[in-house]
């Protein structure tokens, strides 16, 4: 691992919150909701610029303080809240900026998490706006119709559909709700017009289009003319037509369009909206009463702050989307003379994004055995000369003290001359390598070589950390402070919890949400809990390209170290799976209290051990009792010892009641 605590240290000006929060990129994905406090810890503003803060490390502190062990995913209802706000105002900003005659009135994808407080308390917030709910499936439509009470509300049925699904959300509309049925297949026209005619009674419908425009990034192929869902125009024109002659058409209320998840670059979805605005305007024309048209989801999300057209991240802004929105579909129905449609979006991950921090902690650190063996008398030639090339490396002049640049002894030869002992050092290890191979040096003492080479290393590494900026530095040396990078042990599972970033690469911030006012001196990447090689973070955010390495500190004896994985609430949750065993982790709902610090508003326990043993068809109880059985053969057999019996009986029973994480 790299340690800098050189004389150049000194040198450096010292470390401040500031550089830390610059360093994570928080000030730039993490506003308004997440900074960097004096004491170098995270703070959480749940209200964004509305005031009011949290502390991420105490709150943590406290939520430990009521039996929630890590890992922990804090989820801050405000923000959830907050989020809806900015989304409705940057609508109703739109709206008056462009003098649009209609309204906006969203819905949010019950997929993007499906959790009942996370969906109640989005019902809940959004009542004042009628902002309804987006369904993908049956489960989903019955999670909408349940707890989606208002009448104006929009409740929005995508997916595949059978009979019931459609004949469910008819009768929907009869107990008085707004349910919208989107065709996004041809053959569900006849479908809906068989169930229709069947109940006398007809659900609102939609059309969802398959649009020509293309898209870019990793959810391109949800639109094109190969896309998985939608009409294609001749599908869309007799749907229409299969409407009309059954008597349907008058319930055709909505145009709906998706053109796949985060969508990084703004004129993608220009070149769509315009696409659909103008089928919006044909589909009336063609005598169909209309009314809505449904935009889909797509809004982007900035994980890395870099305002860019990029996978991580997005080159508009929440305001620039309102915007687009409202005026492309506005320039599309103005020369026709159509009346401008209520706008609807189904925007999942810019809503659910921000509100959930998921926290976990470091088991521990690996590092490579770099520090320096003590000598002994009449030690083997290859270690006496790793000694030697390590000694050269710490004699050479510290940089600044040098003379003139491209003088022979000054900074310009010293790359050089670094190299040439790097080289030095890896030969003498294939040396000692070869020596032992041979029988010709020990373990311990072919232990000692790996050593001192590392030492080399490090000392290489901290000398180069020196080097005044735009020195050019060979290749390999640059490469080593990354071959010198730390494994941290995450009490965690990547497939449980950021499974994204294992599936589809996806970057979300990480970073230490404590010591930020203290330099980072070590590099690292995370190694999950699980026995899978893939279980690891190993992509992070930077200014341009994701990084292999993250900044991370030592970690320090009896003192945790708390690390934050941000913008993680749409899509991982339930897309987590079971691989190890491990299971959902413990959850809490948080929100500001008026007169300062917090309400724990729920608290979801993390899956057990005994819980996740059932999900595989396992009995807890027939377990204890196979090993109850085995103990009794053990201790008969005079193997086990009768208080030992007891303990592995207990260590059993508390394993199954306990969360499937490591505890403390
Ligand atoms: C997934 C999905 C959404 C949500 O997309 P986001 O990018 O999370 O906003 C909306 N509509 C449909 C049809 C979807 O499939």
């Amino acid at each position: 691992m790299v340690t800098s605590r050189t004389a150049t240290d000194q040198a450096s000006p010292p470390w401040t919150a500031a550089d830390g929060a610059a360093l994570y990129g928080l000030d730039r994905w993490g506003e308004p909701y997440f900074s960097v406090g004096a004491r170098g810890q995270v703070m959480v503003q749940p209200r964004g610029e509305r005031g009011g803060a949290l502390d991420l490390v105490e709150l943590v502190r406290g939520l430990q303080g009521r039996d929630l062990s890590l890992p922990l995913l804090i989820r801050f209802d405000d923000i959830l809240e907050d989020r809806l706000e900015r989304l409705h105002a940057a609508f109703e900003r739109a709206i008056a900026q462009y003098g649009y005659g209609g309204r906006y009135q969203g819905v949010f994808p019950v997929k993007c998490n499906q959790q009942r407080h996370v969906v109640e308390q989005l019902v809940e917030s959004g009542r004042r706006w009628h902002f309804g709910l987006e369904a993908g499936s049956k489960a989903e439509l019955l999670i909408a119709l349940s707890l989606l009470d208002d009448p104006e509300a929009l409740l929005i049925c995508n997916g595949y559909k059978d009979r019931r699904y459609i004949e469910t959300a008819i009768l929907a509309r009869r107990l008085g709700r707004r349910p919208v049925v989107v065709i996004e297949q041809a053959d569900e026209v006849e479908r809906i017009i068989t169930a229709s005619q069947d109940l006398g009674a007809a659900p609102y419908i939609g059309i969802r289009a398959k649009l020509a425009s293309r898209s870019t990034g990793r959810w391109g192929s949800s639109v094109g003319e190969r896309a998985k869902f939608g009409l294609s125009i001749p599908d869309l024109l007799a749907t229409v037509e299969a409407l009309r002659s059954a008597g349907l058409l008058d319930d055709l209320r909505l145009l709906h369009f998706h053109v796949g998840s985060q969508i990084n670059d703004i004129a993608v979805l220009k070149d769509a909206l315009q696409e659909a605005g103008q089928i919006y305007v044909e589909l009336t024309r063609l005598g169909a009463p209309m009314g809505y048209l449904d935009v889909g989801g797509g809004l982007g999300i900035d994980y890395d702050g870099s305002r860019t057209a990029s996978a991580a991240s997005t080159n508009y802004s929440l305001q620039n989307y309102a915007n687009d929105v409202v005026a492309t579909v506005r320039e599309c129905c103005e020369p026709g003379g159509v009346p401008v449609p209520t706008l609807v979006s189904e925007s999942g991950r810019a809503i659910a994004s921000h509100f959930s921090v998921l926290v976990f902690d470091v088991l521990g650190a690996g590092a490579l055995p770099g520090a320096e063996p003590a000598a002994t008398e009449a030690e083997a030639l290859i270690l006496r000369n790793l000694r030697d090339t390590l000694r050269g490396i710490r004699a050479l002049p510290a940089g600044g003290d040098s003379a003139e640049p491209g003088d022979d002894d000054g900074d310009g030869r010293i790359p050089e001359r670094l190299q040439e002992a790097w080289n030095d050092a890896l030969k003498f290890k294939d040396d000692a390598l070869a020596a032992f191979r041979l029988g010709y040096l020990s373990l311990p003492e072919r232990a000692k070589a790996e050593q001192l080479t590392w030492a080399c290393c490090q000392a290489i590494a901290a000398r180069l950390e020196g080097m005044p900026e735009g020195t050019p530095i060979p290749e390999e040396l640059r490469a080593l402070p990354a071959a010198l990078a730390g494994t941290y042990y995450a009490n965690l599972s990547v497939f449980r919890s950021a499974p994204d970033t294992w599936a589809i690469d996806q970057l979300f911030p990480v970073l230490p949400i404590h010591r930020l006012d203290e330099r980072p001196i070590r590099l690292g990447s995370f190694a999950d809990l699980t026995c899978d090689s893939d279980g690891k973070i190993a992509r992070f955010i930077d200014r341009g390209q994701p990084k292999p390495l993250l900044e991370l500190h030592p970690l320090r004896d009896g003192e945790p170290y708390w690390i934050g994985l941000f913008l993680g609430g749409a899509y991982q949750e339930v897309m987590g799976n079971l691989h190890n065993l491990f299971g959902s982790t413990n959850a809490a709902h948080i929100r500001l209290s008026d007169g300062g610090g917090y309400r724990v508003e729920h608290v979801v326990r993390g899956d057990t051990n005994a819980e996740v043993l059932k999900a595989m068809e396992h009995d807890p109880a027939l377990l204890q009792e196979r090993l109850r059985v085995a103990s009794e053969a053990a201790i008969a057999r005079g193997d086990l010892a009768i208080a030992d019996a007891r303990r592995l009986m207990a260590h059993l029973r508390a394993s199954l009641e306990q969360t499937t994480y490591l505890q403390g």
